[in-house]
């Protein structure tokens, strides 16, 4: 995206708020005949049917700002059973996640505002972050995991007024934080006092029965915002998710969020309600976990058998995506790998500061067997030609 002309006169927000690579990407992967490991779709072929709606015109009228009761009486019950003790009026529905992170980062941070993100990390939260005027401290999310050294030692130079983490089957490396991990930060940011912002979009694309009680759950003094979403687990067109948030931070981002739509569209909400109400969500998932699992299998070992032996990477436990560490520099990798009909999405959007350039992230969600195997042939002799 050009950057914005100066005889418009934009506000400082427009002027700092960068475009997103990875959306040009995606329109390259629409021609035909390309296959294209960059997109983070979930697959179409295992999201459940819509439930029967019933009589409608109880969701004719406006609603509340913190959303459907039944949904959130839904959610108190399911994030019980996953570590996570809510109550409803801790909980607010959002137009995706995406919009609990915009929100969450709108009442915390102001221009120059110390914000410690994971390196490498999710790129929407980069854009809301830079748009904000967030100063970014990055830490190593690296070959061994989360670098807790780096962690604490940003946490005491820099001060900052919140963390953003995506512990659980991050994006873009899919790795997941231990149980000792987890516990660890949870200390550092009770000890340093810092709000937590904890990012969970992927949390039921879990494979190998990989531990995810989230971080926010061991908190003791430190505030916090929980961010989920019916995106991964359920249909992502609905643009539904929820934010958990600690009391003290509750009135605050309920006023951002009325501030900015009002509150979330009636219709998604009832529609999943009524399908967690109806009991659907746990065989669901089984059902999920199940169809992505062979995938991801699969993924890993054809990277074994087609590509290099210098290409490194880890088994995701979960989520939708292999971080590929390549010993030389990814940046024509995409304009060769468009040549020969294959899309691989470039680490570097997702890179804070070390930008090694040396990644790649490939999604496997949407892939058929078939592309799957024809897509990685053709990357394989695209990387022998760098
Ligand atoms: N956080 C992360 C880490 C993501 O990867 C995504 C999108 N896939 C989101 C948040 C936003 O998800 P949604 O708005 O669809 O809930």
């Amino acid at each position: 995206m050009s950057s914005p002309s100066p005889e418009l006169k934009l506000s400082a927000y427009a002027n700092r708020l960068p475009g997103s690579p990875v959306r040009e990407i995606l329109s390259v992967s629409q021609q035909p005949g390309m296959i294209s490991f960059a997109g983070g779709l979930p697959d179409a072929s295992v999201m459940p049917e819509m439930p029967e709606l019933g009589d409608l015109s109880s969701i004719k009228q406006y609603g509340t700002s913190d959303g459907e009761a039944l949904v959130k009486q839904e959610l108190v019950k399911w994030l019980g059973s996953e570590g996570l003790a809510c109550t409803e009026d801790q909980i607010m529905i959002t137009s995706g996640s995406q919009q609990g992170l915009d929100l969450a980062a709108r009442i915390l941070v102001d221009v120059g505002t110390q914000v410690v993100v994971e390196d490498p990390t999710y790129l929407a939260m980069l854009q809301v972050l830079r748009g904000l005027g967030a100063d970014l401290v990055p830490f190593d999310l690296g070959e061994n995991g989360v670098d807790l050294a780096s962690l604490e030692q940003q946490l005491k130079d820099k001060n900052p007024r919140m963390v953003y983490l995506i512990p659980t089957f991050q994006n873009p490396t899919g790795y997941s934080y231990t149980e000792a991990e987890r516990i660890a930060v949870a200390e550092l940011l009770d000890r340093y006092d810092v709000t937590l912002i904890e990012d969970d979009p992927y949390r039921v694309l879990n494979y190998d029965n990989a531990f995810t009680r989230p971080i926010c759950s061991y908190l003791k003094k430190a505030t916090w915002m929980y961010m989920g979403s019916f995106s991964k687990m359920l249909w992502p067109g609905l643009r539904t998710g929820y934010v958990i948030a600690h009391p003290d931070l509750y009135p605050w981002i309920l006023r951002a969020k009325q501030a900015t739509d009002l509150h979330s569209n009636r219709l998604g909400q009832k529609i999943i309600g009524d399908f967690m109400a109806a009991g659907s969500l746990p065989a669901h998932i089984e059902r999920l976990q199940n169809h992505y699992r062979v995938k991801r299998d699969l993924m890993q070992k054809l990277l074994k058998q087609y590509l290099p032996e210098s290409v490194k990477w880890k088994l995701p436990a979960g989520g939708m995506f292999f971080w590929l560490e390549l010993e030389t520099d990814t940046r024509d990798v995409l304009s060769k790998g468009i040549e020969a009909k294959v899309v691989p999405l470039p680490g570097t959007p997702f890179e804070v500061e070390k930008s090694a350039g040396k990644a790649l992230r490939l999604s496997f969600s949407q892939m058929t067997p078939e592309d799957m195997e024809e897509g990685l042939k053709r990357l394989a002799k695209v990387l022998e030609t760098l």
